[in-house]
């Protein structure tokens, strides 16, 4: 039977986590034959304090060479998974696979394929028990000799095997370069995989089901019970997940946005919600939203320079970010003023210490004044909205002043998207919920 409106669908890694969260996919799959490509995440956490199983894979890596420490870690993986397999009671034995896995983890002189096989396990196991074909990523997904990512060659080699397959469960996550070496996509990076897999499928959506009711204004760990966002675009997806939305990996629009297929994220534990739908910003009737939604991250620093006269300086900026690439450190922002330029790093960026960097700096451009400021976070208001109303930043920054917070730093993205500050890590939570309930939040 050859269908014309077939649905991608990806589950994440607390869907996957156990036999009755593997028995609710189940009921998904089953409940619509156009879901016909499945693509799985390694089994996430069960409970709080419990171990995502692609941790302990990175963990089995790091002690390859300690015989005790990586059979207590390999011993937790498989145990794991053979819990899963008797709870479902499907008829596979892993042993001469696990044997396999074990001793390429151990040949092995980087950690992706040892952080791929969780999803590999997964796939297999739900292939069986969903009497599905298994379709490897290894075989389609491809990535050159520096681990890039190829879009192209991989479309076409994902569309000529998809072509010939009814249906298939794929793992998520990893692919192989042009040696057919697994690399992995960064963490989170299953929902990369489905939307690849939606663009070669061509599928009429790429659902993307996960453990909350669908892509929600704010991040449910910091703000109580925040709102739904029914539709977003493209854009503001990319930007609030940039930004520290991890509901879904900010590379994962790129291959939907291609072929104009929308993503709606589910909840897999209430499948009767209609989740969040993602689409092309000229699809979405914006209504008098001034902000689609809030994301933010933590670990930032600023560095500050002063320079009388700097905007008359021609070569000034160019001569400090070539200190940055020197060092192969790339920065987030960069908002300046006539007299005065700042750069916004991650602090994972510093790959020489900051005095080094900033005497760096000094030599390259001789500032009147430099300094480093740490301990920030961003915080990204996102919205179409904002470009059509006017006192969306006065808002911003009435509501962190009312709460004595102390903005760091101010940069709007040309496109009057988004608007992002940066403020002391301390006042990161008291901040985002500021923001919240000034714009979004119900009284
Ligand atoms: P999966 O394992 O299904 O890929 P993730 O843990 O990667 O799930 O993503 C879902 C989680 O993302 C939610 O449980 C939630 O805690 C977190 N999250 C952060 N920001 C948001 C947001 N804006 N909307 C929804 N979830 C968010
Ligand atoms: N299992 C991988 C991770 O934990 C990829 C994913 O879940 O999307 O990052
Ligand atoms: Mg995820």
């Amino acid at each position: 039977m050859i269908l014309a409106n077939k649905k991608v669908c990806k589950f994440g890694g607390t869907s996957m986590a156990d036999a009755d969260s593997i028995k609710d996919v189940e009921d998904i799959v089953k409940s619509d034959p156009t879901r016909v490509f499945i693509v799985v995440s390694a089994p996430g956490k069960r409970f709080k304090d419990d171990e995502k199983i692609t941790d302990l894979l990175y963990k089995a890596y790091d002690t390859k060479s300690d015989c005790k420490a990586f059979s207590a870690v390999f011993g937790k993986i498989k145990a794991r998974y053979d819990e899963i397999i008797k709870d479902l009671g499907v008829a596979l034995d892993l042993k001469d696979i696990y044997a396999e896995i074990e001793r390429e983890i151990k040949a092995s002189d980087a950690p992706y394929y040892s952080a791929s096989r969780g999803e590999y396990l997964s796939a297999l196991i739900l292939a069986k028990y969903l009497n599905f074909n298994f379709l490897d990523t290894k075989e389609i997904i491809k990535f050159d000799g520096e681990k890039n990512f190829d879009s192209e060659k991989t479309n076409v080699l994902a569309a000529k095997a998809l072509s010939k397959l009814e249906n298939a469960v794929i793992p998520g996550f990893y692919g192989s370069d042009e040696k057919n070496r697994i690399v992995t996509f960064s963490r989170g990076g299953s929902d990369v995989t489905g939307s690849i897999i939606a663009r070669a499928a061509n599928a009429c959506v790429y659902e993307n089901w996960t453990d909350v009711d669908g892509f929600l204004t704010a991040d449910p760990r910091i703000v109580k019970n925040p709102r739904l966002i029914d539709v977003l675009s493209y854009k503001e997806l990319r930007e609030l997940s940039y930004m520290g939305a991890s509901v879904l990996h900010h590379e994962a629009i790129f291959p939907v946005k291609k072929a104009g297929i929308p993503i709606n994220v589910k909840n897999t534990f209430d499948k009767t919600k209609v989740g969040t739908f993602i689409r092309p910003a000229a699809q979405i009737e914006h209504g008098d939203r001034v902000i689609t939604g809030i994301a933010g991250k933590k670990g930032y620093s600023v560095i500050n320079i002063e320079k009388s006269l700097l905007n008359n300086e021609i070569g000034f900026v160019r001569k400090v970010l070539s200190v940055l690439e020197k060092y192969n450190i790339s920065f987030e922002h960069m908002p300046t003023g006539i007299d005065t330029l700042s750069i916004v790093l991650a602090d994972s960026e510093f790959k020489i210490p900051s005095q080094k960097l900033l005497q760096e700096i000094s030599n390259a451009v001789t500032p009147d004044i430099i300094g480093v400021s740490t301990g920030l976070s961003l915080i990204a208001v996102v919205g179409h909205g904002m470009a059509h109303k006017t006192g969306t930043a006065t808002k911003i920054f009435t509501a962190l002043s009312d709460e004595n917070v102390n903005i760091k730093m101010i940069d709007q993205g040309s496109s009057e998207l988004n608007i992002i500050v940066a403020v002391d890590t301390v006042d990161y939570e008291k901040a985002i919920n500021a923001i919240y309930k000034s714009f979004i939040g119900r009284e």
